[in-house]
């Protein structure tokens, strides 16, 4: 079941990727449950990487206050969500990441943090793999490729030969290839081009990186770049936009669309206003809800509507849909990584310095 008929068809418009999901399925597309709450906290970060589609840099001033994040809190308890998702920028970057993480821990709520890594070299920051063991928070890093050319250039220069040495430090701590301390990575292609299957990449990853640099990590998460953020600057620098978004739009899979992580999740942005997806955030199209009304915000959230929303797309959508699918767990046909799972609380811990 993919939709209400309540929908009329007409709210479609000229969305080329609506229409196809309603020439695929019947109906348009909507929410059908609340898994996890994905947030992103802010948009500063220590990198600027080129393909990053929420264009963060050192110089981003936005944030989420805590006021904010206190509702967010309450949305994951009256939705029953079992996961908080949180991603920046660099999250650890927010004043108030911490006092959030002991928050949501202390509630049982299992926490994946999405991180850039070499954040964690940076001063005031040389003990987030010791607090994120200390906290059992679920670890999603970048490392984009297992060869030092391609992710120095697509994330700057040193950026692989700090990864490294952050999961070898995470690797000490008791990050790696269990379920109790799982550290996942992400790989994007380089270009515009679709990911590889992502159980042969996860192999390849492993074996060299065991190799060079004996280092371990759970799964590889493969995710496909939406044409959106500065890796669509780059292909429309280079003329390769328009080739891009035909081969994603030739590649839709309908076996995608029951997965598409924007069925099963509510995101909040930095200032609390609620979109489908991290993507639909960074291109600022926010949820207009189930009555396709003027945007909504967190202090707002009704869960039984939510579930019911129609979800807000556009061109950029046809990258979640292609081939084997993408989402914030990978692929979503296949070996997706399944990301929404619950865990037992740690001990709440007040010692930390925040
Ligand atoms: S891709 Fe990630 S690490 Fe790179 S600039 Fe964007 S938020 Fe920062
Ligand atoms: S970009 Fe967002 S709204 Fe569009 S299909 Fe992907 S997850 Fe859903």
């Amino acid at each position: 079941m993919i939709a209400h008929r309540m929908i009329p068809l007409t709210i479609l418009g000229d969305d080329a990727f609506a229409q196809r999901i309603v020439d695929a399925h019947g109906d348009p597309l909507c929410g059908a449950s609340i898994r996890t709450v994905q947030i992103n906290i802010g948009l500063r970060c220590n990198l600027a990487c080129r393909h990053c589609h929420v264009e963060s840099s050192p110089k981003r001033t936005e944030e989420m206050d805590w006021p904010t994040m206190e509702l967010v809190l309450e949305s994951i308890r009256s939705s029953g969500a079992s996961t908080l998702d949180i991603t920046g920028g660099a999250p650890e970057m927010n004043p108030n990441f911490r006092r959030l993480v002991r928050a949501a821990r202390s509630s049982g709520i299992h926490v994946i943090v999405r991180t850039n890594l070499t954040i964690m070299l940076e001063d005031g920051h040389l003990d987030e793999p010791e607090f994120a063991a200390e906290h059992g928070l679920h670890l999603i890093a970048s490392l984009p490729c297992y060869l030092k050319k391609n992710v120095d250039r697509q994330r700057g220069l040193h950026v692989f030969d700090e990864s490294i040495e952050v999961i070898r430090h995470l690797n000490r701590v008791g990050y790696g290839s269990g379920d109790a301390l799982p550290l996942d990575l992400v790989f994007n292609p380089q270009g515009p081009s679709l990911p590889p299957p992502q159980e042969q990449l996860e192999a390849d990853y492993r074996a060299v990186l065991r190799r060079d640099f004996d280092i371990e990590f759970r799964h590889l998460i493969a995710i496909t770049n939406l044409p959106i953020g500065r890796f669509q600057h780059d292909l429309d620098r280079d003329g390769r936009g328009e080739r891009y978004l035909q081969l994603l739009r030739d590649s839709f899979n309908p076996a995608t669309v029951d997965g598409l992580m924007c069925r099963h999740q509510l995101h909040v942005g930095h200032d609390g206003t609620l979109y489908d997806c991290d993507f639909n955030y960074a291109i600022k199209l926010p949820s207009r809800g189930a009555d396709h009304g003027p945007p909504l915000h967190v202090r707002d959230f009704d869960p039984a509507a939510w579930r019911r929303r129609r979800i807000e797309t556009g061109m950029h959508c046809f990258g979640c849909t292609a081939g084997s699918g993408s989402s914030c767990g990978g692929a979503i046909i296949g070996n997706g990584v399944e990301l929404a799972v619950s865990t037992t609380a740690p001990k709440p811990n007040s010692e930390d310095p925040a």
